[in-house]
């Protein structure tokens, strides 16, 4: 059913006083900025809503700019939904530009923001080619972040930061962590009950539904991971994981800043090998929306394996990671099937596992 609101804005309010019923029975009109938001809209509104994404799946929404029809499609809408935290400011900018005046939902409010958030340096390798690598031993972890730094004097951050997220920019990838995608739900479900009081009540169970699943897949996902020995580097595209790697562990090093808009130079390059060759760095991943050649790049250079792809910023076109959490499970059972070892504990010992252990052996490190 196509919206008649184009007529009611050029008509204007009498005529939308003269169009009685017409309205009731439509649905809303959701219009979000990337694909990962329509569809938690899509689970929250239900049969009520009528859902669009500026940036469709496999689609990198950091380097999308916005057409024509992408401000008309805003002007029809009920509901606008978008990420925030400059991940596509693009979208803030459309808004802003428009007389759009319904309801805006920015699904990262409440999120906390990660550490020494300083939007000031975002993407600026080139200040950094003379990072000082003398506190590499010591750090272990932060040699990556030429995309982002200045701050590794005052943060305290824990063992799991490691990730760019906390790295001079906030983060704006928050629906990595699924705990930090409830408030995603709970934002998503204010706006459609702000933009449809009528079906609050539908609102509200399927947002309750929704995060009931959100946190057994999140229960899932932390058993996965766990398997992995927690010392485990791998490498993607773009710093898009550090949320993930904040709630669920591992370390995860990227050429690229938390945007994919800076080109790495050849240094950057350099410099992330050397890190590969000083870590324990066990695998390169592609990321679903961004070219694999960087990474296939890095793995002739580095003879690490190419492990597979994550979903970072979009959803799969198709298969099970066309949703939120199936690219969740995907990018789990990814990471856990390329990296996990169940008894990793005792790898240290090289004697037979073919007989029992001998206890004096083996108490040395207990
Ligand atoms: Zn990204």
């Amino acid at each position: 059913m196509r919206s008649p609101t184009p007529a009611i804005h050029a008509l204007g309010l009498a005529a939308l006083l003269a169009l009685p019923t017409a309205h009731a029975e439509e649905r809303v009109q959701v219009l979000t900025s990337f694909s990962i938001l329509a569809d938690m809209v899509e689970n929250v509104g239900g049969e009520h809503v009528e859902v669009s994404a500026l940036v469709g799946p496999d689609g990198d929404a950091h380097m999308y700019s916005p057409r024509p029809t992408d401000a008309r499609a805003l002007a029809e809408a009920d509901l606008v939904v978008f990420n925030g935290m400059q991940f596509e400011g693009w979208m803030e900018r459309l808004v802003a530009a428009s007389d759009y005046a319904g309801p805006l939902v920015v699904t990262t409010e409440g999120v906390e923001a990660p550490a020494n958030a300083d939007p000031r340096d975002h993407g600026h390798h080139d200040e950094h080619d003379a990072h000082d690598h003398s506190g590499h031993d010591e750090h272990g972890h932060d040699e990556h972040d030429h995309a982002k730094h200045d701050h590794d004097d005052d943060h305290d951050h824990d063992e799991h930061d490691h990730g760019a997220h906390d790295h001079g920019d906030q983060d704006p990838h928050a629906w990595q962590d699924l705990a930090a995608g409830k408030h995603y739900v709970a934002n998503i479900r204010k706006g459609l009950i702000e933009a449809d009081p009528d079906n609050a009540d539908a609102y509200r169970a399927n947002a309750q539904r929704y995060l009931n699943e959100i946190e057994a897949l999140d229960d899932e996902i932390r058993t996965l991971i766990g398997e992995i020995p927690a010392a485990t580097s791998v490498i993607t595209g773009h710093a898009s994981f550090g949320h993930f790697a904040h709630a669920y562990g591992l370390r995860f090093l990227s050429l690229q800043g938390l945007s994919t808009s800076a080109e790495p130079s050849a240094a950057d390059m350099a410099d992330l090998i050397e890190v590969i060759r000083s870590q324990d760095v066990r695998a390169l991943f592609h990321e679903n929306m961004t070219g694999p050649a960087l990474i296939e790049q890095l793995a002739e250079e580095t003879g690490l394996p190419v492990a597979g792809t994550l979903y970072a910023d979009a959803l799969a076109s198709e298969g099970e990671a066309d949703t939120w959490l199936g690219m969740m499970r995907h990018n789990a059972h990814t990471l856990h099937d390329a990296l996990a070892e169940p008894d990793h504990d005792h790898d240290d010992h090289d004697h037979d596992h073919d007989h029992d252990h001998d206890h004096d052996d083996h108490g040395h490190d207990q």
